[in-house]
């Protein structure tokens, strides 16, 4: 299979001084958004915003519409676009203000445009990722979900575009680092990736008390500030299992060679071991601002205002077997990596889909914790893809599993 990020070009440039760039934000108003905006702040020179996006939040939109002065801001709700329309004209501001969801790949693929942040949360951010690629854009990837779902389509579509796809994630980003810069290497020198996971904020937690876990408690991570969905992914360790699936399709490797560890301390973000069993790994505070300069940076190293790793003041750094029976029954759900990746092709997209109903349910009170895994596995069971060639397979593939998920859900009550 090909591999995104082995198709990179070695380096763009020997040079110590990085280009200027022209950026693209989607999902500005988010976590990664917004720490993204805090790096580029730190370096006017290196970068413009081109374009802004978000969905509702209009307070914070605007704040960013003004310390930025990006030439769209675009909200995907229309009442939330109509008011920032209306504050944007109480000022000289020149930002174009769109609203509704359509403009989003304009916004990605934009010929002005040089890089794109892809932090949308969920399917969602799908088509807009697919049109940065597309494009040949340098694509800096938050959105898991995307090429979760995206999978061998999204690889070729950054292939024929010509554009540089940079792991944000912080487990891949640190495997990115990790990795020697001629990636023809990789299959002949790599023994295998592993993965750190913190544990969430249940790793201790009796599994027969999951159940009674509130929306509140599920998001309350020990050691990272993210969106609520994300937060309730880490609690599962459904996000582990989409790192796992997003790790298989960034470095091209058989899901055989990637392994997770539980790290509680989030210091180590991902090791890889060698052939002759050296391990390199990339450490450093658990600041997700950290991955991002080195994306926005990449291949140069820019500031990222995250705090220095002092170890002599680091709590001592413990590892934990993840296949223990005790851990298999708290977080069932990072199984399902392997079993996906094995399956027809889709499979992956259709566990997404499950997963991001479920987590909406869950957070709305509808369904319990522990229910969100039944959900996933009664989806997977219910709904068997046609294997997706075209971006209009894989939304028709998203909207059925979502409708499968619904059913299963409704069949819960
Ligand atoms: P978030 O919920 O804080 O922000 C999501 C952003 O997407 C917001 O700007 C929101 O307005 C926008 N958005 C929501 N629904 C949308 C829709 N339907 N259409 C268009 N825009 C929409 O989420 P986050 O924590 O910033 O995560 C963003 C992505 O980055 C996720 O895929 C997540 O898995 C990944 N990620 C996050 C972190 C983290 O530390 N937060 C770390 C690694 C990866
Ligand atoms: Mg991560």
């Amino acid at each position: 299979m090909i591999s995104a990020v082995k198709d990179l070009p070695k380096t763009q440039s020997n040079s110590s001084v990085a280009k200027h760039q022209v950026l693209t934000i989607l999902g500005s108003t988010g976590s990664i958004g917004t720490s993204t905006l805090d790096v580029v702040a730190r370096h006017p020179d290196l970068f413009t915003v081109f374009a802004l996006t978000g969905a509702r939040r209009v307070d914070l939109m605007f704040e960013q519409c003004v310390r930025f002065k990006p030439t769209y801001a675009l909200m995907v709700e229309e009442g939330a676009a109509k008011r920032l329309a209306e504050l944007v004209n109480t000022t000289d501001l020149k930002t174009l203000v769109i609203g509704g969801s359509k403009a989003l790949d304009e916004l990605a693929s934009h010929p002005s445009v040089d890089t794109v942040m892809a932090a949308i949360v969920g399917a969602a951010g799908l088509s807009s990722c697919l049109a940065a690629a597309r494009a040949g854009k340098r694509l800096l990837l938050a959105n898991k979900e995307a090429l979760v779902v995206g999978g061998d389509l999204f690889l070729s579509q950054v292939q024929s575009g010509g554009a540089k796809l940079l792991p944000i994630d912080s487990e891949h980003s640190a495997i990115f680092q990790s990795l020697p810069q001629d990636a023809s290497t990789w299959s002949e020198c790599v023994e295998k990736i592993i993965l750190t996971a913190s544990g969430g904020p249940f790793r201790n937690r009796a599994p027969d008390t999951l159940h009674l876990v509130t929306p509140g408690e599920a998001c309350r991570h020990p050691n990272w500030v993210m969106g609520q969905k994300i937060s309730v992914d880490s609690a599962t360790m459904m996000n582990k299992c989409l790192e796992v699936i997003e790790a298989h399709y960034l470095f091209g490797l058989p899901p055989s060679k990637i392994e997770v560890v539980i790290h509680p301390q989030s210091i180590v973000h991902s090791m890889v071991e060698y052939k002759d069993t050296s391990v390199v790994a990339q450490l450093g505070t658990p600041d997700m601002r950290v991955p991002i300069a080195y994306g926005l940076g990449w291949p140069n190293r820019i500031e990222s205002g995250a705090q220095t790793l002092r170890f002599e003041s680091t709590p001592p750094m413990t590892f934990e077997d993840f296949d223990s029976n005790e851990h298999r029954l708290r977080f069932p759900g990072l199984l399902l990596a392997w079993q996906v990746l094995k399956a027809r092709p889709g499979t992956p997209g259709v566990l997404n889909a499950a997963n991001e109903v479920a987590v909406a349910s869950f957070l709305a009170g509808k369904i319990g914790f522990t229910q969100i895994h039944e959900v996933n596995l009664r989806t997977l069971d219910l709904y068997e893809p046609q294997a997706p060639h075209t971006l209009d397979d894989l939304l028709e593939l998203d909207s059925c599993a979502r409708s499968a998920a619904e059913q299963v859900i409704g069949s819960l009550s």
